[in-house]
């Protein structure tokens, strides 16, 4: 089990070191529009990855761009680094259920008002 984990946490650091922060993604995410900032889109969703993996913790705020996530996978043909985005947000998800990535208990979801 430990070595799963850490084999999802590899997969997840390579997928989240990917990225070049180009954005092209961004236009195709249905809920970057909606939320009140860019860790609702996706990537802001990978950066939050990357950030969880190197630091074990994410806040309130980055669990809820986490948790906001559709999994609808509309991004990906955007990516041009051909990252998995719908699968590196189920990794961080299962990362923080197992507790390897500390969270908050509750993500304090919002909509851009
Ligand atoms: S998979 Fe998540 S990040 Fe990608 S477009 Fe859908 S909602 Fe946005
Ligand atoms: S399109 Fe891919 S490489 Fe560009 S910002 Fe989005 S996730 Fe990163």
């Amino acid at each position: 089990m430990a070595g799963a984990a850490r084999s999802l946490e590899e997969w997840a650091r390579r997928e989240a070191g990917k990225c070049i922060s180009c954005g092209f993604c961004e236009a195709a995410c249905p809920t970057l529009a909606l939320g009140p900032h860019r860790a609702y889109g996706p990537r802001g969703r990978v950066q939050l990855a990357r950030h969880a993996l190197e630091s074990g913790s994410l806040g309130g705020e980055g669990l809820a761009g986490v948790y906001t996530c559709l999994l609808c996978a509309a991004c990906v043909p955007r990516c041009p680094a051909g990252i998995d985005i719908p699968g590196l947000v189920r990794a961080l998800r299962s990362l923080v259920a197992s507790g390897r990535v500390e969270a908050p208990r509750w993500a304090p979801v919002r909509v851009r008002g």
